[in-house]
């Protein structure tokens, strides 16, 4: 089974408890305003095999707390997830959170064919003008669910408000020297970090969607 990946990544500790294995899915037709992933959205890049992506994680299970799997949007590829879940939780019995930024009623049948192999989703698109108060939570219309007595062992102290020590972002160097982030911004940090680093002489690029940036300078042009 084909699979078309954005990257993988271990450890990650900054979207769910411990040190998990990271897994984003490329493609996403959802396409939230304010997506800090943006660089996600587009289909048919990153294609993998879904055994060539076990061979690559596998070691990762023998040290991993816990397996998040993001993107991009998972449920875009159903039939690939649900080959991948199959295959970590034949390896492993560590838990399994997926995001998906479609609503958990549209997602339900797939969630089913998934055979109890996800302990915790969050469902729902990140709003960007809906607060952003709550953990593991891009915005706070997101809603987790406890899906395996595992998943609400694990998950269930998340369902809580955001407290100062929570981590916010894990920061890696790719091969070529890319930095990237992985974790939930707190709102406006990427446009902070890259006006910071502006007046450093840095030119840094991100991948957020700017779309209400664009639309907030084309409206002060206006009379
Ligand atoms: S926040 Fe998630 S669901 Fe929304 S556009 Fe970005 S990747 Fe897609």
């Amino acid at each position: 089974m084909m699979l078309y990946l954005s990257r993988i990544h271990f450890p990650v500790t900054t979207l769910g408890p411990d040190h998990r294995v990271g897994i984003w899915f490329q493609g996403c037709s959802i396409r939230c305003k304010g997506c800090v992933s943006a660089d996600t959205w587009g289909t048919g890049k990153g294609g993998v095999s879904v055994d060539e992506m076990m061979n690559t994680i596998s070691p990762w299970l023998q040290e991993a707390e816990g397996i998040t799997i993001s993107g991009g949007e998972p449920f875009d590829q159903p039939e690939a997830l649900i080959d991948l879940l199959k295959q970590i939780r034949s390896k492993t019995s560590i838990d399994i959170l997926v995001y998906s930024g479609h609503p958990f009623e549209k997602i339900a049948p797939i969630v089913q064919n998934c055979q109890g192999t996800i302990d915790a989703l969050i469902s729902d698109p990140y709003e960007e003008n809906t607060s952003q108060t709550v953990a593991l939570r891009g915005s706070d219309n997101q809603r987790l669910h406890c899906l395996t007595p595992l998943g609400e062992t694990r998950f269930r102290p998340f369902d809580r408000v955001l407290k100062s020590s929570d981590k916010t972002f894990d920061m890696m160097f790719d091969e070529a020297g890319v930095i990237w982030l992985a974790g939930i911004p707190r709102r406006d940090d990427m446009r902070r970090l890259k006006t910071i680093l502006a007046k450093e002489g840095h030119l840094a690029v991100t991948t957020q969607d700017e779309r209400s940036v664009r639309g907030k300078i084309d409206d002060t042009s206006c009379p």
